[in-house]
Order: structure tokens, then sequence, then C-alpha cells
């Protein structure tokens, strides 16, 4: 038996075809940055589905939705997401509609955490906390493996968080000083920019990208070093009121911000983390970026 998988993100949409181990035996993917409206990005899902429905022969018999928050759960929608370009995205109804069999959908975190459960290494974790740091930040918690979820869906979405009342950085969701508009993959080059013009009287680089700049303390530069030990004191921050909100045994890492630099921005983050409660054990993800994908699959299953 199989199920059709989504992960639905501010940059890319992947589907893929999930049996039951976790093993995707088919997968697509496609840059959905520039699509500004709801009805659009609905409708490649399907025409995504239903090609690899073809391409394999295999009829799923559920569908799993992994999606970047937040959600409306009781509309099956995501709504107002601050790293997408579209207010509104109706997907439960209209999916369950189009393909006729049962449709889950949570924030792409949740989707990661079940991920990490069901096919990473986070089986034995009495309290999983998965942590993201991508274009967005973000978190998934499972109590032994029952999933914290909140009214409408939305629980730990840990990136909107205070970290930070120096700068006070704009964040995409309307607030202020939150993680990530300091600390994701967007906030990063901000945050540099704040952070440096106090430092250089001219404005530096403006238009690095957090790759760039990562990539330059990586390298062994002075100014750039010294900015990832600011970023890891915020990173710090938000850790610590994971620790002190969930007190998880196991912390997974994920998103490529994490996964590419783990020595930089994981390790150091560590370096700042308050010692009231007991320092959880930290990995980053194995799964190569699929744990909200599997997750969803995961979720597909427990529909049927
Ligand atoms: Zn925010």
């Amino acid at each position: 038996m199989h199920v059709a998988a989504v992960d639905l993100g501010a940059t890319h949409l992947r589907t893929g075809i999930v049996d039951k181990k976790g093993t995707i035996k088919a997968f697509t993917q496609t840059d959905v940055s520039g699509l500004t409206s709801g009805d659009e990005i609905r409708s490649l899902i399907c025409t995504m589905i239903g090609n690899l429905t073809e391409k394999t022969g295999i009829s799923p018999k559920a569908i799993g939705i992994s999606t970047a928050g937040p959600v409306d759960l009781k509309t099956g929608s995501v709504v107002g997401s601050p790293n997408m370009k579209c207010e509104t995205i109706f997907l439960s109804g209209p999916l369950e509609e189009r393909f006729g069999i049962p449709v889950r959908m949570m924030t792409d975190c949740k989707a990661g955490s079940l991920g990490e459960y069901h096919f990473g290494g986070a089986k034995d974790a009495a309290t999983l906390v998965y942590l993201t740091i991508s274009t967005g930040i973000g978190a998934g918690v499972l109590e032994r493996g029952r999933l914290l979820c909140g009214a409408n869906g939305n629980a730990s979405e840990v990136g909107h968080m205070l970290v930070d009342t120096t700068w006070n950085l704009p964040c995409g969701c309307g607030g202020t000083g939150h993680w990530e508009a300091y600390a994701s993959g967007t906030g990063i080059p901000n945050f540099f920019r704040a952070w440096s013009l106090e430092r250089i009287e001219c404005d530096p680089r403006p238009l690095m990208n957090a790759g760039q700049i990562l990539y330059a303390a990586e390298q062994g530069n002075p100014l750039f070093i010294s900015f990832c030990d600011e970023l890891a004191k915020i990173n710090g921050r938000g850790l610590s009121s994971i620790i002190a909100a969930y007190n998880p045994d196991l912390i997974i890492m994920d998103g490529p911000i994490a996964r590419n630099y783990p020595a930089l921005i994981v390790k150091k983050m560590t370096g700042y983390v308050d010692r009231y409660l007991p320092a959880p054990k930290i990995r980053i993800s194995a799964l190569e970026g699929k744990a909200p994908l599997l997750g969803a699959s995961a979720a597909a299953f427990n529909a049927l």
C-alpha cells in the first residue's frame, strides 16, 4: 500500500509516492518561490501527484501534506504564511474532492518530527523537539510519539518567540525581535547588516545571502566569525526557551542552515544555552531534508 506525500515550502514543492516503511518510490520537486496564487499552487500539487501516479502505476490510498505555516486545520488551509507570497491556500477539501481519498495536513515542522520519529533517529525519545532552521524557523514536539498540535495546528511556532530587544528587527509575521528575523535563511542577511552597520561606517555588503555570510566565517574572516558569535547568542536564547518550555531529551536539528554549518551554527549555539534544565541530546537530522515528506506520509497512513 502507498500514499502520496507533499512537502510545500516557501521555495520548493516536493511530492512523493511512499510506502509504509518510508521508502520513496517516486519523487519530484519544483520551484514555487515565484508563485503568488493559492489556486496555482494547489493545481500544481494535483498535477504533480497525477504525474507520479501515472509514472509509477501506483494509486495512493491517502495524501499527507506538510506545509509552511501557519495553517488553519478547521478549513484545511495555509493562511497568511510570512514566508510565502499568497494569502490563503485551500488544500485538504479540494484535494480530497479531486482524488477521492483522505487528506491529512500539518505544518512542516510537525511533519518533520513525525518523520524523525518513524523513520529517523528519534524512535526512543521520550520528548522530541524537531527544530528546523531554513527559510524560517519552526519546531515540532512529540511526547512519546504523540504530536503537540495546538488549537489550530500551530503549536511550537518557535521562530516567532521574542529573542532580542536591542536591534528590534522586523519579522515577516509583522512582529519585531522574533528569532526567525535574525537566524533563519532570510533573517541572517538582515541581522548581519544591522550588526555590521554599528561597526563599519558604510553599509558593507548589503547583498550577501546567508550562505555567503556563513561561508566567509567558515573561511576564517574575523568580522564574520565575530558575527557568528552574536548569532549564536540569539540562537542560544531560542534554544534555551525551547528547553525550558518542553524539557526534551532529544532535539533533532534540520534545515539547510543547521545541516550545512553544524560547527558554526549548532555547536556554537549550545555554548549559550541556559543551564536551568539538564541539556538534551542534540543531533543533526540524517534524513537529508526528507523528514517533512516522510512525516507527511506517516500522517497519511494514520488516516487509513
Ligand atoms: Zn514573527
